[in-house]
């Protein structure tokens, strides 16, 4: 295990800094009609998040 170091994905919030795992429930995701599902961070409300990948 020398060398590679891959980290499982994940997402943080650019307005807080909250950080957890991309697709994991702590994150809340809701629906926006125009955009589809959007991830939110559940200590600041910001939409400003981003993806995993
Ligand atoms: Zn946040």
């Amino acid at each position: 295990m020398a060398g590679t170091q891959q980290s499982a994905s994940r997402s943080h919030c650019w307005t807080c800094g909250f950080e957890a795992p991309a697709g994991s429930d702590r994150w809340e995701t809701i629906d926006v009609v125009s955009l589809g599902t959007m991830t939110r961070c559940p200590e600041c409300g910001s939409t400003n998040v981003s993806s995993g990948r």
